[in-house]
C-alpha cells in the first residue's frame, strides 16, 4: 500500500499515518520527523532546516529530498508507505512521481484530511499547553496554517485530476476519521 497524507497542521496526519502504516504494514514516513531529526545535526542543511521550521516556513525541495528520497525508495521495495507530509509542494509531488516513475511504483491514494481554521489553530495551542513543539506557538501556528493554504494546497486539485484524492473530514475524534479512511479505501481502486 502506498498512501500519501495531505493535511494542514493540527489535522492529525501523525496519527492517522501511524495507524494506517500499523495497518498496512508498512514504514510510516513522517516527513516533519525526519526532517526535525536532520535538524540536530551541525551541517549547513541541518542549520537551515533548523531555521526554517523555527520560523514556520517549508525547509527547500532540494533539502527535503535529500533527506527523505533513500527512506521512499526502500519502503516503496519492502511494500509501500504511509507518506505524511511529503510531497508538499507541487516541485516536491513531480519530483515524487518521477522517483515513482522509475521505481515502477505509483500512489494509491492522497488522503486529504481537512477541518476548519479554527479547530486546526485550537488543536495547535492544545498541544503547545502540553508541552508541544517549539513551532507551536500562535504566531507561528498562523504562518504554518498560510504557508499551507499557498503552497500545499494546490496539491489537492493536483492529485484530484489524477483521480487519487480521498478527502477526509478530520474534525472528528480520531477513531471516527480513521474509520472514514478505511472505509474509503476499502472501495479503492488501485491507480
Ligand atoms: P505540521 O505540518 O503539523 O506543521 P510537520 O511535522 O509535518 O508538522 O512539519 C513541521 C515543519 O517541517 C514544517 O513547518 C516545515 O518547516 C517542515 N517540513 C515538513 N515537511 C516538509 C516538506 N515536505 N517540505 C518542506 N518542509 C517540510
Amino acid at each position: 500500500m502506498r498512501l500519501l497524507l495531505l493535511a494542514p497542521p493540527g489535522a492529525g496526519k501523525g496519527t492517522q499515518g501511524a495507524r494506517l502504516a500499523a495497518k498496512f504494514g508498512v514504514r510510516h514516513i513522517a516527513a516533519g520527523d525526519l526532517l526535525r531529526a536532520e535538524a540536530q545535526a551541525d551541517t549547513p542543511a541541518g542549520r537551515e532546516i533548523a531555521a526554517c521550521q523555527a520560523r514556520g516556513d517549508l525547509v527547500p525541495d532540494q533539502i527535503v529530498l535529500d533527506v527523505l528520497t533513500l527512506a521512499v525508495v526502500e519502503a516503496a521495495a519492502r511494500g509501500g508507505y504511509i507518506l505524511d507530509g511529503f510531497p508538499r509542494t507541487l516541485p516536491q509531488a513531480i519530483a515524487a512521481a518521477e522517483i515513482g516513475g522509475r521505481l515502477g511504483v505509483t500512489l494509491h491514494a492522497a488522503i486529504y484530511l481537512y477541518a476548519p481554521e479554527a479547530v486546526l489553530t485550537r488543536r495547535l495551542l492544545d498541544r503547545a499547553s502540553q508541552g508541544g513543539r517549539a513551532d507551536d506557538r500562535a504566531d507561528v501556528i498562523r504562518h504554518r496554517l498560510q504557508v499551507f493554504a499557498d503552497t500545499t494546497g494546490p496539491l489537492v486539485p493536483y492529485y484530484k485530476e489524477r483521480g487519487i484524492l480521498v478527502a477526509v473530514d478530520a474534525d472528528q475524534p480520531p477513531d471516527s476519521v480513521t474509520a472514514d479512511i478505511q472505509a474509503r479505501l476499502s472501495g479503492l481502486q488501485p491507480a
